[in-house]
């Protein structure tokens, strides 16, 4: 629960109070990850009956603003919630909807090259990547082998 902790330090530091929601919304991110926002209300719910939805949702607006939760789309439908304390990215792939982690390793020289060259500090804590997995790829590449492979053989007979 470290990650929760340390968002609520930051949440207090800024002045906000700790009310129960906020402090179950976090915790039930924390927990969860990648929880749409339905998803948070679900949890949250099992915990305090007397939350509603809109409660959730300005709660994650405010916890977003706040740079402590990151909001993404990972290409199956709702927006995806989680704890800033740990970023991390995705590749999606568009062929079969296969998500893998990426670490944020890979974004850092990125982030660096856009502060130096634009004097711009990008908010990539948590990205997602679309395109084609390899498998997708190959499946792709077979497939058009098979239709250049018609293509010709019916060049073949017409002539
Ligand atoms: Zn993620
Ligand atoms: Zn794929």
């Amino acid at each position: 629960m470290a990650g929760t902790k340390q968002a609520l330090e930051s949440l207090k530091e800024v002045g906000y109070r700790l009310t129960p929601q906020r402090m179950l919304v976090l915790s039930a991110i924390q927990e969860g990850g990648h929880l749409s926002a339905e998803e948070v209300y679900g949890r949250v719910k099992e915990e305090y009956a007397f939350i509603d939805i809109a409660t959730v949702y300005r709660t994650l607006a405010l916890l977003k603003r706040l740079r402590l939760v990151t909001e993404t789309e990972l290409g199956d439908g709702p927006a995806r919630y989680e704890l800033s304390t740990e970023p991390h990215h995705h590749l999606v792939c568009r062929g079969c909807g296969e998500t893998t982690p990426l670490n944020d390793d890979l974004f850092a020289p990125l982030r660096l090259t856009l502060r130096e060259r634009l004097g711009f500090e990008a908010e990539l804590e948590h990205l997602p990547v679309f395109g084609i997995c390899s498998r997708c790829g190959a499946q792709g590449r077979r497939a058009e082998r098979r239709r250049a492979g018609v293509a010709t053989e019916r060049a073949g007979t017409a002539q």
